[in-house]
């Protein structure tokens, strides 16, 4: 068995724990079908991820069977579930831990209405204060990219250093989303799919009303800084302008 400093196993007992219940959130708001999807977090401390197993049932998703990797997208040997290969996008997840220091947690999923958007190949733009607050203008376009080897995860980074938005729409792909931490991403990759498809609804209707562009940077510095539970204080080195500090458990988001 491999085995870790006391402090890195605690750390990797409630990644592997958060990891494993959060799939559920990807299937409680309609994200994914099948054994689509994947969610991982950063282990604290570590240069190690927890990622979803390829091609099990959701059903079946529990801490023993996620696996640890190292950042290079190896799995660690003789750990709880390395039995299994890990999700086919952990090569495209490990890139952006080894590049986004700040990132905790990313998520992937080919949602609907996220994933139509990335089939045009077309930004949504920013035209509900919601996104504004979320996500800090539009939902870029990442490049044209298939699995196989860096190049995912290199779209992934190129498209979101440097940009507000947690989320990112791989062209003729889906979204990946980022966070702080997984819970944090999987919020950012449910409200992708919420204002992709509020945006789409809006546009069969009539023209898209743009936010001014001052008017989107106020109420991003508000909700970042301002709206919310104070920082749990748990995570290091996070960008806290740009990653949302709420728990927004059960609570309004904009409330
Ligand atoms: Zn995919």
């Amino acid at each position: 068995m491999s085995t870790f400093e006391p402090e890195v196993e605690v750390a990797i007992a409630r990644v592997r724990a958060d990891v494993a219940r959060l799939h559920g959130e990807l299937t409680r708001n309609g994200l994914v079908v099948w054994t689509g999807g994947n969610v991982s977090g950063r282990v604290p401390g570590a240069d190690l991820f927890v990622i979803k197993p390829s091609g099990v049932d959701y059903d079946e998703l529990a801490p023993e069977n996620m696996i640890l990797c190292t950042l290079d997208g190896d799995v660690v040997p003789a750990t709880p579930g390395c039995e299994r290969s890990p999700s086919s996008d952990t090569a495209a997840h490990a890139y952006v831990y080894r590049n986004m220091p700040e990132v905790g947690g990313v998520v992937h999923t080919h949602s609907t209405y996220a994933t139509a958007w990335a089939a045009r190949a077309e930004p949504v733009p920013c035209v509900l204060t919601a996104m504004a607050d979320e996500f800090g203008g539009e939902i870029p376009i990442g490049p044209f990219a298939i699995i196989g080897d860096d190049s995912i995860g290199r779209g992934i980074v190129e498209t979101l250093q440097g940009h507000r938005s947690r989320a990112v729409l791989m062209q003729n792909h889906g979204p990946f989303t980022i966070g702080k931490d997984a819970r944090d991403a999987v919020k950012a990759a449910v409200m992708v799919e919420d204002v992709a498809r509020t945006v789409h609804i809006a546009r069969q209707a009539g023209d898209l009303v743009p936010i001014p562009a001052e008017a989107i940077d106020r109420l991003f510095d508000r909700y970042q800084n301002v709206y919310g539970q104070a920082p749990k204080g748990t995570l290091s080195g996070l960008d806290t302008l740009r990653y949302s500090t709420i728990d927004s458990d059960g609570e309004e988001l904009n409330a």
